[in-house]
């Protein structure tokens, strides 16, 4: 099928949008990894690749890769004991820069506490702590500008954390995730892969809350629509401020081969709008093209039961509309 020109703008514009925001690296030369044009014919690294599935559509398939977007923000780990700090910066889904700090055991040395009171030797210590914890902050802000870091994940020992989270600023306060299964001394992939998983855990979690409250606000008449039916209509009086899909989520419906209009159930005659020939079209595409055209912002839940029980797909709405409107925008 050949989609109308009236269709295939908006689509393609959104598509080139995504892929933009999913794949193309940002600006800034950096000593690790300069800016370079990303060649689109070699292999990309992609934590978590999409299932096989072969399937085809007049424009690009995307439902499967945006769902993984969230994965791609930028973040940085930093590991660190009293000895040694390792600072990542992972972006789009690749660590892009690395800072290594070591300092030397000066207060442990073979005269014990140096003659020392305790109470004097452990204030010396916990002066090297906070010291250390000043310089990895810092290195911390050289790597990364802290307002562009959407998480800060930290591996660190107790003396350590206490004292870096003194430092960061607030700005950081708020990103910052502990992981607490890890330990300062595991190896790089592990950490990394720990960071990764905690993104996965935050994305998935933040979805299925948004699912939540879009299930008890849409009952009965809330500020909120579940199931495809209701929401394509929301989503085509450009009432959806955000929409949460499963990631099994499919939908059968029709798309008018002129305006682009899309319906659910079954092939009318013609389309209601502009009464040219609707085709029978999968409208799981269509339904996240344009919700991106249309700015809504877009959650993913992966098998999340109440949802997949509600027809896989729920919107919060910018205002609550009565029956009687509805009917007079969807005709
Ligand atoms: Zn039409």
């Amino acid at each position: 099928m050949r989609p109308s020109s009236l269709f295939w703008p908006e689509t393609s514009r959104a598509s080139r949008d995504i892929w933009r925001k999913i794949w193309i690296p940002r600006g800034g030369a950096s000593p690790c990894s300069p800016a370079r044009p990303r060649d689109y014919s070699s292999p990309s690294l992609c934590p978590c690749p999409p299932e096989n599935s072969l399937a085809l559509s007049p424009f690009p398939h995307l439902f499967s890769l945006i769902r993984f977007a969230d994965l791609y923000q930028t973040y940085a780990v930093v590991v660190a004991n009293s000895r040694q700090a390792c600072l990542y910066l992972v972006s789009e889904g690749r660590p892009e820069k690395q800072i290594s700090l070591f300092w030397e055991d000066k207060h442990t040395t073979r005269f014990g506490r140096m003659g020392w009171s305790l109470p004097k030797f452990q204030r010396h210590i916990q002066e090297h702590i906070k010291q250390r914890a000043k310089e990895t902050v810092e290195n911390l802000g050289k790597m990364i500008p802290f307002r562009k870091a959407e998480f800060l994940f930290t591996v660190a020992e107790e003396g350590m954390e206490a004292e870096m989270k003194k430092q960061l600023p607030s700005s950081l306060k708020k990103k910052q995730v502990p992981l607490l299964s890890l330990d300062t001394h595991d190896p790089d992939h592990k950490i990394l892969s720990g960071a990764f998983e905690a993104l996965q855990k935050i994305s998935r979690e933040k979805a299925e809350a948004l699912a939540r409250h879009i299930l008890e606000e849409a009952q009965p008449m809330g500020r909120a629509t579940t199931g495809p039916e209701p929401t394509l209509s929301a989503l085509q009086n450009h009432q959806v401020e955000r929409l949460v899909f499963d990631g099994r989520f499919q939908a059968h419906g029709w798309r008018c081969s002129k305006c682009g209009f899309l319906g659910m159930g079954g092939l009318p005659a013609a389309c209601p709008l502009c009464q040219e020939k609707a085709l029978s079209a999968e409208l799981r595409e269509d339904i996240v093209l344009k919700a991106h055209a249309q700015g809504v912002a877009l959650f993913f839940t992966e098998n999340f039961i109440p949802l997949v029980k509600a027809g896989g797909v729920g919107a919060l709405l910018k205002f609550k509309i009565s029956s009687g409107t509805r009917k007079q925008f969807t005709r």
